[in-house]
């Protein structure tokens, strides 16, 4: 091949590489700097959780969760250190990390109207009244009882819990953390998603193996939901065959 040919196409598929990829071509880790916050933020937030309970921790909102920390001499309040991580960690421009998926939540301080939710009987989790509440349960008709609520409704704190934990044992990776968790502020949990799951198939739920469900398989045939994150989707996310959107008007 003539050399100037081989630069040209070189050139060009390079430049059609970096197009086809919404990810940075190096992954974002947390800064040296930030690690003392982040792990100190990340282990208060637990003990926050481990205060008001599992399901309580799901509807908390950040101003609830500085008044339990300062109020609660187990909890301890948060630095101003960590609460600067915190909001730096909100208010970030996400698309730096490969996450693309739309803000649902604008402020950090958003509270969720808990008359707005009703809590889900063995599930620890909640569902809002309306769309969702009425999607789940008519899911629990179509599908079966063996069909389950693994998470719905998500304050701000909760998000923030989950995402920290994944940036955790990422080891400080923010664009693989963000592939499997929303950043807090993008979660669609906060507005009506939630996931699903097939009673006794534990942690197996959140993997590609609830694919192979005839639950899943039964889902797919229903036109008022949708899976959110598909093979390939333009949020950055994972393929995540257990979460549903719902289809609204349908
Ligand atoms: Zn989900």
């Amino acid at each position: 091949m003539h050399r100037r040919t081989f630069l040209t196409l070189s050139v060009t598929g390079l430049a059609s590489m970096a197009f086809a990829s919404p990810s940075p071509a190096t992954p974002l880790f947390l800064e040296v700097a930030e690690l003392p916050d982040f792990e100190s933020a990340r282990v208060r937030l637990r003990r926050v959780r481990n205060y008001v309970g599992f399901a309580n921790f799901n509807l908390i909102s950040f101003d609830s969760m500085l008044y339990y920390a300062r109020n609660v001499s187990s909890i301890g309040a948060f630095t101003k250190r960590e609460l600067d991580f915190l909001e730096k960690l909100f208010y970030d421009e996400t698309s730096k990390y490969g996450f693309f998926g739309r803000r649902t939540c604008e402020s950090i301080t958003s509270a969720i109207d808990t008359r707005e939710t009703v809590k889900i009987p063995h599930s620890g989790h909640y569902l809002f009244k309306g769309e969702p509440l009425k999607a789940f349960k008519q899911l629990q008709k179509d599908v079966g009882p063996s069909l389950i609520l693994t998470s719905g409704v998500r304050s701000v704190p909760k998000q923030m819990d989950l995402f920290l934990n994944k940036i955790k044992s990422c080891k400080g990776n923010l664009q693989q953390a963000a592939k499997s968790i929303a950043p807090p502020g993008y979660s669609y949990h906060s507005i009506g998603d939630f996931d699903v799951g097939k009673k006794g198939f534990g942690h197996l739920n959140f993997t590609k193996r609830f694919a192979a469900t005839k639950e899943f398989l039964k889902i797919q045939t229903l036109p008022y939901v949708r899976t959110r994150y598909t093979p390939g989707n333009p949020d950055g996310v994972r393929y995540e065959p257990w979460h549903i959107e719902i289809v609204s008007g349908a």
